[in-house]
C-alpha cells in the first residue's frame, strides 16, 4: 500500500479527520475490501452492532413539477398522461388507511413543485394529518420544496419553516441535495434551489429545531472531486448545527430520464465504494443509510458491511425511484427487513424518526 493510504488508515484508526485530498485519494483507490474494513471500523465505533429500520409510509402529493430536472423520471407536466395531484381528502384517505397498521410511525412526504398550489395547501395538509394522527411523525418537504414555498408565498425561509413546524411538521427528509455544485446544478436542474440555498434551508431548519437528513445523488455528470466537495459541505454544516440525523447516498438510475442512454448506471463496486467513503468522510454523522429502494435489498444488505448502520423502512408505495426503473420492491414487510439484518450478524433495531429505540430484536 502507498504511503498516502497508510497515512489515511492511521488517521481513521486514530479518529483523525480526513481532508479533501484524502477523500479524492480514497475515490482513486480500488481496494474495495480495504475501504470496507475502514468504513466498518468507523461504523462500529459510532453505532456498534445496531442496524436501524423504521415502519413508514411514503406520500407523494403530486408528480406535477415546474422544475423538470434532467435526472428525474418522476416529475412531469400537468398535461402529461401520468400526472396526478392529490387533494386533502385523497391524502387523508391514504393516511388513515396506512395508520391502521399500529406499528406505523412516520409519513415521509415529498412531491413535485406544483405550479398552482399555494403554500396554504401544504400547511393545511400538515395540520390535518397532525390533527387526525398526532402520534405519527411527519417528515415532510425537502429543502428544494421549502425554497419553492418561500417563492410562491413571498415569505422568508424562516417564516415558511416556522409556520410548517407550528402546524405539525416534525422533521425534513434529505432529498434535493443531489450534488451541491453550481456547475452540476446549472446543467441538470437549473430551475430549483441552488447549492447555497439548499444548505441555507437546512441551516435555518436546524436553528429553529427541525432536524433533517442529508443526501447525495451520484453517478451522473459529477466528478469524483465534486462528490468529495459535496460530502465536505455537509460535514461543515453538521459541524455548525449538528442538525443532520442521517446521510443517504442515492445511486442515479438513468432509466426514463433525459439522461437515459447517455449515462452508464453505477456499478455495485461504485455503490459500495461511495458508501464506504461517505462513512469515512462524514465523521460527524451518526447514521449512514443504505436505502434499499435505490440499491436493491441485496446490495443494501452488503452495504451494512461498508459503513451503513440503517436500512430505512418498510416504505410502502415508493413512487419516485420506481419511476426511474428501480428494480426493488415497492415496500417490504418488517419480517423481511429483520431477517436481512440478522443475516449479517448484526442486531435489528426498530427506531422512530428521531432515532429513539422502539424495539431491539
Ligand atoms: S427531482 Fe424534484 S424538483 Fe426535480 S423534477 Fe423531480 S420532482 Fe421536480
Amino acid at each position: 500500500m502507498s504511503i498516502v493510504f497508510d497515512e489515511i488508515e492511521n488517521k481513521v484508526k486514530n479518529g483523525v479527520r480526513l481532508t479533501r485530498e484524502d477523500g479524492i485519494a480514497l475515490f482513486k483507490s480500488n481496494d474495495l475490501a480495504w475501504l470496507g474494513s475502514l468504513a466498518n471500523l468507523v461504523r462500529q465505533r459510532v453505532s456498534g452492532e445496531y442496524v436501524y429500520y423504521n415502519v413508514n409510509r411514503h406520500i407523494n402529493l403530486t408528480n406535477i413539477c415546474t422544475s423538470r430536472c434532467d435526472f428525474c423520471a418522476f416529475g412531469c407536466d400537468a398535461d402529461s398522461l401520468q400526472s396526478y395531484a392529490m387533494n386533502k381528502d385523497n391524502v387523508m384517505e391514504i393516511a388513515m388507511l396506512a395508520a391502521k397498521d399500529e406499528d406505523l410511525r412516520e409519513f415521509h412526504i415529498v412531491s413535485g413543485l406544483h405550479p398552482d398550489w399555494p403554500f396554504e395547501y401544504y400547511l393545511n395538509i400538515i395540520k390535518a394529518l397532525k390533527e387526525a394522527l398526532p402520534h405519527i411523525h411527519l417528515k415532510a418537504f425537502t429543502a428544494v420544496e421549502i425554497t419553492h414555498f418561500a417563492e410562491i408565498s413571498g415569505k422568508s425561509i424562516k417564516e415558511v419553516l416556522s409556520e410548517l413546524h407550528a402546524a405539525g411538521l416534525d422533521s425534513m427528509p434529505g432529498g434535493g441535495a443531489e450534488i451541491l455544485s453550481d456547475r452540476v446544478r446549472e446543467e441538470l436542474c437549473p430551475n430549483k434551489a441552488t447549492a447555497t440555498e439548499w444548505l441555507n434551508v437546512a441551516r435555518i431548519a436546524h436553528q429553529i429545531g427541525i432536524r433533517s437528513n442529508a443526501s447525495m445523488l451520484y453517478g451522473h455528470i459529477e466528478t469524483l472531486e465534486e462528490r468529495v466537495d459535496h460530502l465536505l459541505s455537509l460535514r461543515e454544516l453538521q459541524d455548525e448545527t449538528g442538525g443532520f440525523q442521517t446521510f443517504i447516498c442515492f445511486p442515479f438510475h438513468p432509466h426514463n430520464t433525459v439522461l437515459d442512454g447517455k449515462i452508464v448506471q453505477t456499478s455495485v463496486w461504485d455503490e459500495l465504494k461511495t458508501m464506504a467513503i461517505s462513512r469515512l468522510m462524514l465523521d460527524n454523522f451518526k447514521n449512514i443509510k443504505a436505502y434499499w429502494v435505490m440499491l436493491t435489498l441485496p446490495i443494501a444488505q452488503l452495504a451494512l458491511g461498508f459503513g451503513a448502520n440503517d436500512i430505512d423502512g418498510t416504505v410502502s408505495e415508493e413512487k419516485i425511484m420506481h419511476a426511474a426503473g428501480a428494480k426493488s420492491a415497492k415496500s417490504l414487510t418488517k419480517e423481511v427487513i429483520i431477517n436481512t439484518i440478522r443475516e449479517t450478524g448484526r442486531i435489528p433495531v426498530e427506531r422512530d424518526s428521531m432515532y429513539n429505540i422502539v424495539k431491539i430484536l
